[in-house]
């Protein structure tokens, strides 16, 4: 039984955030026909549209006549009664993304920001979000609240990373929510940064017809964020779906996590490029990689992912051998999910062209072939952005759903 439940001032409250969100899905709608689909009586749904009306979430539009008679007076909600934030944060740089209550996330900006220290750069983090604000058509407007990305084991009940792998220890334990609520003075609200793509996916790319999807990270690290019956899979301790420490090879390359031969101590960018640069001297003179080894004396992921389109390169190869392996995961992630579709993302995907007609064939010679059959396999289509309008996402989820509290603070912010 629900908490509140037979307590009224909750009962109203589910009630004006069912009627706002009918408003806010349909185009237009009347106080009629929004009392025949929740069952409230006319003087309800006439109070709540009142207190809505108020607080700026809905306008009366169209009172023009029909030629049948007066046309009830129309409802439609407004999207920019309030904004909020998204953010994604990795090693060196931050995202941060805006957007209103209903459209696709727009002004995504990237600014490099050592974020190790959690405590330095999160008050770095917060100054250049006020400033992103302050000089912009956002100065005047309403904020509710900000969505975070995080690369890293979160607890998402008490705020607080686990730890991070990519940011360094000195995150491990750091109550992140209660810092970015001190310095920005909005509610916030975390999610692994896979888990927030896949939320992304969902709301504004590739999967907004999908109730069950999986996105798959391939970055520094490799994890998948899972939507099944549309919630995101959690599990017991909201670890589920790190997919990276699949053993491929048994006694492999040692991991970060500890153990050897997972996919991420093989697929992983910096396991890509220790790949490469180590197999340096064996690889042919004319390889448009060993040119820029030649020049530069050393070669990043970017070159990597630069040259892999050339067919039969060295970094073509290597990308082959890793949509391989990821194939193997990914066929392993079907069988176990059954999703209607797969995305793939990350810094890596940059370079899918090389690797996903093998990732492909790999899943379809790997998984139950019903299944593999009926799931389609593609690239994220919010690119490198997938992370940061998940986080927008995120904030929108928690503002909108049925028991948030945005009404009642809107309220107590106009009493
Ligand atoms: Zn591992």
């Amino acid at each position: 039984m629900p908490r509140y439940a037979g307590n009224s001032k909750y009962v109203k409250n589910l009630n004006r955030m069912t009627v706002m969100n009918i408003i806010k899905d349909a185009d237009s709608i009347s106080r009629q026909q929004l009392a025949k689909m929740t069952g409230l009586t006319p003087p309800a749904i006439s109070q709540i549209i009142r207190e809505l009306i108020n607080m700026g979430f809905v306008k009366e539009v169209g009172l023009e006549k029909s030629c049948g008679g007066r046309r009830p007076i129309q409802l439609q909600f407004n999207p920019e009664a309030g904004f909020v934030v998204g953010l994604e944060v990795t090693r060196n740089e931050i995202t941060i993304g805006i957007t209103d209550l209903k459209n696709h996330p727009e002004d995504i900006q990237n600014f490099e920001m050592e974020m190790t220290d959690p405590e330095k750069g999160i008050s770095q983090v917060s100054e250049t979000i006020r400033r992103i604000i302050n000089n912009s058509k956002y100065r005047d407007k309403k904020f509710l609240g900000m969505g975070i990305a995080f690369p890293g084991l979160l607890n998402l009940e008490a705020g607080m990373v686990k730890r991070s792998i990519n940011l360094g220890p000195l995150w491990d334990g750091f109550p992140i929510k209660n810092a970015f609520e001190k310095e920005i003075g909005l509610p916030i609200y975390i999610e692994n940064n896979s888990n927030a793509s896949a939320l992304a996916e969902r709301w504004y790319g590739g999967g907004t017809e999908f109730t069950d999807l999986v996105y798959i990270n391939l970055g520094e690290g490799i994890s998948a964020g899972i939507i099944m019956d549309d919630r995101i899979l959690q599990g017991f301790q909201g670890h589920a779906g790190e997919i990276g420490h699949i053993v491929m090879v048994e006694d492999g390359p040692l991991c970060n996590c500890g153990n050897r031969g997972c996919l991420e101590s093989i697929c992983g960018i910096p396991a890509i490029v220790r790949k490469a640069t180590s197999e340096m001297p064996f690889i042919k003179d004319d390889d448009p990689l060993k040119e820029i080894w030649r020049i530069n004396g050393k070669i990043s992921i970017n070159d990597i992912l630069n040259s892999a389109f050339i067919e039969g390169s060295y970094s073509n190869e290597l990308l082959k051998q890793m949509g391989k392996y990821v194939g193997l995961v990914v066929a392993d992630v079907i069988n176990l999910y059954n999703p209607r579709a797969v995305f793939i993302g990350g810094k890596m995907a940059k370079a899918a062209e090389a690797f996903m007609d093998i990732l492909k064939q790999t899943v379809n010679s790997h998984a139950f072939p019903e299944i593999a059959r009926s799931t389609e396999i593609k690239l994220s289509a919010l690119g490198g952005n997938s992370g940061v309008i998940g986080a927008c996402a995120l904030a929108l989820r928690e503002l909108l759903k049925p028991n948030s509290n945005i009404l009642e603070n809107m309220q107590a912010f106009a009493d």
